[in-house]
């Protein structure tokens, strides 16, 4: 029986150095001294033993008991320790790993070209309106002047809603609204959306960008008209970009002028994208039509104004040298990212 228990003891003491886990080591305790253990085997089986040998034996079984379960305890400390080590190791968190970087959104070319032109006109004392971009017709064509079956009417591929309402062809029916709702002196600029019936492609689009601006007053000229788009080329481009007037027609003013810009692109001395001019067409403009002022209750014995409309989509795209007009629609992020 005593070989019996050193073998048992050698094994314990052997198997403990094997043992990897707290889990591994209960199973092995409940092995050797748990209640179905082989130590409590052996110690129910003293009974088989002669009455003298009983108290030796039961004691070198309790002394062995009492060993091994000092052995257990120490590796089990052992054991939860390396444990912890490793679970540390393997929650840890590397403070100077370099994070990724969260997506971080850009305004639209045309927005922000919209954003600067507004900040320039507010600071030279202009207010901003914002008009519907369902009008009635009468407010897009009739009170601009284009009467039904003008030649004009053509020239704009207008999108009808029905017969009296169109998508604006132009943001110049808020001067209408504006005129007719206020006296004089009214300065203000109306950017927005605007509409025609065009195919897409990489100079035309269905829907386009414009701003509007209005002054009337008494005694305003053509000086201040130039004066006015000079201060806003010089702030958008630079201090080194002239403006040009050239005689053109709109129904809406009179006399009428497209005004170019000195090419940023070639400063002037022609190149492919002002097709060798030096110059390149931003806007039109022109003194308020008489007509228009009349018919929008403004006497025009006594006022006189000036109107001009922008478009923001050619400015936006020879800002950021964006060579199709179709990449400002199609909402392509990387586009945008390249602007930040
Ligand atoms: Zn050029």
């Amino acid at each position: 029986m005593l070989e019996t228990l050193n073998k048992i003891r050698t094994q314990v003491v052997s198997d403990l150095e094997t043992v990897q886990s707290t889990a591994e080591l209960e199973a092995l305790q409940v092995k050797a001294l748990g209640k179905k253990g082989e130590l409590t085997a052996l110690l129910k089986s003293l009974g088989k033993l002669p009455q003298e040998e009983r108290p030796a034996m039961g004691a070198a079984i309790n002394e062995a008991r009492k060993a091994l379960q000092e052995r257990i305890d120490l590796r089990a400390q052992e054991l939860k320790r390396k444990e912890r080590d490793e679970a540390l190791r393997r929650e840890a968190i590397d403070v100077t790993e370099p994070r990724k970087l969260p997506e971080i959104g850009t305004a639209h070319p045309i927005t922000i070209v919209m954003n600067e032109m507004i900040e320039c006109f507010t600071g030279m004392g202009f207010e901003v309106l914002q008009g519907s971009e369902v009008e009635l017709e009468y407010y897009n064509f009739e009170l601009m002047n284009i009467p039904k079956n003008h030649p004009a009417r053509d020239a704009q591929d207008t999108l009808y809603i029905d017969d009296n309402i169109v998508l604006r062809t132009h943001t110049s029916p808020m001067q209408a609204r504006v005129m007719l709702a206020r006296k004089p002196p009214i300065r203000i600029v109306c950017p927005g959306r605007v509409y025609r019936a065009d195919e897409l492609d990489a100079s035309h689009s269905p829907v386009f960008h414009q701003m509007e601006g209005l002054v009337v007053d008494e005694h305003i000229s053509m000086a201040d008209l130039r004066g006015t788009l000079d201060a806003f080329a010089k702030h958008i481009y630079g201090a080194d970009v002239n403006i040009r007037f050239r005689p053109s027609f709109f129904p809406f003013t009179e006399p009428s002028a497209e005004v170019d810009l000195t090419c940023s692109n070639c400063k002037g001395t022609g190149c492919k994208v002002c097709k060798g001019t030096g110059w390149i067409e931003i806007l039109g403009s022109g003194m308020v039509n008489p007509k228009v002022l009349d018919m929008c209750g403004i006497d025009s014995q006594k006022y006189s104004g000036f109107a001009f409309g922008i478009g923001l989509d050619r400015i936006a795209m020879g800002r950021f040298a964006i060579p199709d007009m179709r990449l400002l629609f199609e909402g392509d992020a990387r586009l945008l990212s390249q602007l930040r």
